[in-house]
């Protein structure tokens, strides 16, 4: 923050020369315009009994998050899809078949584009896929604040069935309120075994229609190209179901999927639009950067005027290279691109302390009693399934009027990095019993605020939660 000395003297009814002269005698040497930092208007103000004080940075003012009227302008949007599932079940496999099999080579010039997203058309509608495939990207989104994905499509080999990251993806797309539907792919194996994923499914609250559930399954061969025209159209049903809507006449909002630093066109982004349209030319903020469209080019390589909501954009002219994740929001004119973006590299520096205020044990009790804490969220890894079970019914028999305790994800097997990201995200602490947690992931909870406790007495791990939940718990630092 900064004033011209010239502005500073006029607000305060003083001559600016005073003020020089002032200055001078505290050894500050300035001239009429030029401007001068916080502290030393600060000072001077006080010699002339005035008091300064920083102005206030409203960035949703700036931004016009409410002032636009999005009544009677929602139009219908297409659905963008994450793929999940198990390692080697199918995903890469599933959205090259989608992309090479449902974008023509004449649409393509030839070639598409890997730019982080693509959409395709069908004869119901269009849909968009993001093209990193898996729950770390989703939930490292996610833990920025960007839910892009309105639908997961959750893959499961037929001949391997249930795995544990087949779970994760279960309770990641979860945690996020985002449906399902089930692809059960490599149906063209041998050992293709699909009533033994629909069992193993079930068990994990994933009951097909046939079984008189409401998850959508279908059966499909990334390989042999079958099943791919269903599986789109069970999107697009599900799509209906949830009625995606977005205002295209407003200023343009989306999400960084991917970026990268070019060596010839500068920063690049590929941007997910959720809300509004982008022109070329519009100034934007995109997390702590800014710019002005300097060219939007789309998932074929062809150059675009503008982009919708749902559609992916590869945009060039920002400042700097974004992360995945940042929001981007285009603006009326390029001050107040500028203002934001450097309000926000301000904000940035301060927001390693919000990771500070995450749940812990020991602090749980104080929350509670501040009325910011209604729910411990427990993520649980254990050695065996016996002692998940165990300590599951005991953990959520602990919930009492004030406090509702929830397992959001338990498995066997050591604390992962997705433990940590799903923690961070979902406000959990993570409980491993007779695990250990390698270096890496110890070294990301501590950075991320994650409390994680490891026990090997069943005893022990309700005791803890019993005195947090009642202010009892010993400090143990
Ligand atoms: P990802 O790790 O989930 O992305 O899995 P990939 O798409 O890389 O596939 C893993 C392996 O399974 C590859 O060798 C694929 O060729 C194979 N695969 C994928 N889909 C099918 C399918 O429908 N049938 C058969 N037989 N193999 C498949």
């Amino acid at each position: 923050e900064t004033i011209v000395l010239s502005d500073l003297a006029k607000r305060m009814g003083i001559k600016a020369n005073e003020m020089i002269k002032k200055l001078m005698m505290l050894g500050v040497m300035v001239t009429v315009n030029q401007t001068i930092d916080f502290d030393t208007a600060a000072l001077v103000a006080s010699e002339f009994d005035y008091e300064v004080e920083k102005a206030r940075f409203e960035e949703d003012a700036v931004l016009n998050i409410d002032s636009e009227d999005d009544a009677g302008k929602q139009v219908g949007r297409s659905p963008v899809v994450t793929i999940m599932g198990h390692v080697d079940h199918g995903k890469t496999s599933l959205l090259d078949v989608i992309r090479k099999t449902r974008i023509t080579e004449i649409e393509a010039g030839g070639i598409t584009q890997h730019i982080g997203a693509y959409s395709v058309a069908t004869n119901r509608g269009q849909i968009t896929f993001l093209d990193t495939p898996g729950h770390e990207a989703f939930t490292s989104m996610r833990a920025r604040g960007a839910t892009v994905t309105d639908i997961v499509v959750l893959v499961v080999a037929a001949d391997d069935g249930v795995m544990p990251q087949t779970v994760e993806a279960i309770n990641h797309s979860r945690a996020a309120g985002v449906p399902i539907i089930v692809a059960i792919n490599k149906m063209d194996k041998a050992g293709a075994d699909p009533d033994r994923v629909m069992r193993e499914l079930a068990d994990h609250g994933l009951m097909s229609e046939e079984w008189g559930g409401d998850t959508i399954f279908v059966k499909v061969s990334a390989k042999q190209n079958q099943g791919i025209d269903e599986l789109l159209e069970m999107i697009l049903l599900q799509a209906e179901v949830l009625e995606l809507t977005a205002n295209p006449e407003r200023h343009a909002r989306g999400y960084v999927v991917e970026s990268k630093l070019d060596s010839g066109r500068g920063p690049v982004a590929t941007v997910l639009i959720q809300e509004g349209t982008l022109h070329a030319g519009d100034p934007i903020v995109c997390g702590i950067h800014h710019g002005k469209i300097r060219a939007m080019l789309n998932d074929r390589g062809a150059q675009v005027d503008e982009a919708g909501p749902s559609m992916p954009v590869e945009i060039l002219g920002l400042s700097g290279v974004p992360n995945a994740g940042d929001e981007m929001v285009a603006l009326d004119d390029d001050k107040s691109a500028k203002q934001v973006s450097e309000h926000r590299l301000q904000k940035h520096r301060s927001l390693e302390l919000a990771k500070t205020s995450r749940v812990s044990l020991e602090k749980l009790f104080e929350r509670m009693q501040e009325g910011e804490v209604k729910d411990l969220n427990i993520i649980l890894k254990a050695d065996v399934h016996g002692s998940i079970e165990a300590l599951s019914d005991s953990l959520t028999k602990l919930s009492n009027e004030e406090v509702t305790i929830r397992i959001i994800h338990a498995a066997t097997g050591t604390v992962s990095e997705s433990d940590i990201s799903l923690a961070a995200v979902s406000n959990a602490i993570i409980i491993g019993f007779n695990v250990r947690p390698s270096a890496k992931v110890q070294a990301m909870a501590t950075e991320e605020h994650v409390d994680m406790r490891f026990y090997n007495i069943i005893y022990n791990v309700i005791k803890d939660v019993k005195d947090a939940i009642v202010g009892m718990m010993e400090s143990t630092f």
